[in-house]
């Protein structure tokens, strides 16, 4: 089953012919059209009860009135990836990607996105306004125009230029804020209020962290519903991390897990406000002048910054934080030795990790998921290639020239 049994061969002249040996055809002229026969039965088309419906799935847990669905995108439903390339990096055997790059825009954003937009299509809402650090706004700049609504975005003024033009380009309103994203979060709170939009403001809007949880019980249904040691996630304003918090406990209250995992919050050298205040036992956060090129963790002053404190004391787990130069390796070990595309803030979770096993908050053969948060397609100014290309005329002799010594086999 799931094995091609035969190939079905269609030469450049149109005679066909049928080779009950599969492997043959790789030996046949680059003309011939090869198609693969299988063993057909109806066992082969899967009927497990998972639809591709996303993060619907959870709708029983989630704040949402009976009624169909109408957000148009689908949102969720991640893969959680067993990379060999990165276990042995990291030598931790158990490790888990949660591939949370994979949504409508590229981030881990697109969940919340996707709920407030549900209630803004159900309450009529015309205007749906939120403030980022770039993410945030991409989401639903998407988000809104699959949704027939008009998005207002604040962002601060050095927002990632590819990232500004998706928003423009899928039709946002963009309002750069001078004084930074801490300013441009308090104008949109109040734009939104003063002129009646819906508003998608990150931790405030509580329906973000309700949208967020899903990835919880996403991780663990991946898991043969079981819960993992670890879960390690980068935090900006928090919800991220609350949500997974919120998710596995809610597991918990529902009876079909056990306990939560152990969370390790990620935080960039550069901007570590929560880390600091946990390190001095201090009930709150101080906010910090944001320093790090991973725009989606350059939060100052964090949203949900106590919160994030309580979820991973609770938890047991712990903080640490990665220089701008860490980030940048995992960015490029994720790529290279995982075949994932993350962005800097994307890959801060990888990069905690090695740093966690050093602190040892972490013992490798923990069962370990980190989170990618975002990929490294919409921002390609840090895709920083290692080589350059072979570039010969069409010929093999050339192809073999070039390559010596290029090649393990
Ligand atoms: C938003 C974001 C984060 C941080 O999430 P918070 O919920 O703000 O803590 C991390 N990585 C990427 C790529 C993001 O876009």
């Amino acid at each position: 089953m799931g094995v091609p049994v035969a190939a079905l061969v269609t030469f450049e002249d149109g005679s066909k012919q049928r080779f009950d040996d599969v492997a043959v055809t790789s030996e046949l002229s680059e003309r011939a059209l090869v198609e693969l026969l299988y063993d057909y039965t109806p066992d082969l088309v899967p009927c497990s009860p998972l639809a591709q419906d996303g993060l619907w799935r959870y709708r029983d847990l989630l704040p949402l009135e009976p009624g169909p669905v109408t957000y148009p995108l689908t949102v969720g439903g991640t893969p959680l990836v067993a990379s060999p390339g990165l276990r042995q990096a990291s030598s931790c055997r158990h490790l888990w990607v949660k591939d949370e790059t994979r949504g409508p825009s590229g981030s881990n954003k697109d969940r919340a996105t996707a709920l407030v937009l549900e209630h803004a299509l159900r309450r009529g809402h015309q205007t749906v306004t939120c403030a980022s650090t770039g993410n945030v706004a991409v989401s639903l700049a998407v988000g809104a125009a699959a949704a027939g609504k008009q998005a207002v975005i604040f962002v601060p003024a050095d927002v990632d230029d590819s990232k500004l033009s998706v928003m423009l380009f899928c039709g946002a309103t963009v309002v750069k804020v001078r004084a930074g994203y801490t300013a441009a979060f308090r104008l949109s709170r109040q734009a939104a209020r003063t002129f009646g939009w819906c508003d998608r403001n990150t931790g405030v809007n509580p329906l973000t962290v309700e949208a967020k949880k899903t990835v919880a019980f996403e991780i663990w249904e991946q898991l043969g519903r079981q819960v993992p040691d670890v879960v390690v996630a980068p935090v900006g304003d928090g919800p991220t991390l609350c949500g997974l918090a919120k998710g596995f406990r809610e597991l918990v209250a529902c009876g079909v897990a056990e306990r939560q995992p152990r969370l390790i919050g990620v935080q960039a050298e550069g901007c570590q406000p929560v880390k600091r205040a946990w390190e001095a036992g201090a009930p709150r956060v101080e906010p910090v002048e944001p320093r790090t090129l991973a725009d989606g963790i350059a939060v100052g002053d964090p949203v949900s910054g106590r919160l994030v404190l309580r979820d991973v004391r609770e938890s047991g787990g712990g903080f640490v934080a990665v220089s701008d130069a860490e980030l940048l390796e995992a960015v490029r070990t994720l790529a290279t030795k995982g075949g994932l595309l993350a962005e800097p803030a994307g890959a801060a979770a990888y990069a905690g990790l090695l740093r966690a096993l050093e602190d040892r908050l972490v013992s490798p053969d923990e069962q370990i998921v980190v989170l990618l948060t975002g990929t490294l397609l919409k921002t390609p100014r840090f895709l920083r290639p290692a080589s350059v290309p072979v570039e010969v005329e069409a010929d093999l002799s050339a192809i073999e020239r070039a390559l010596a010594g290029r090649l393990a086999d």
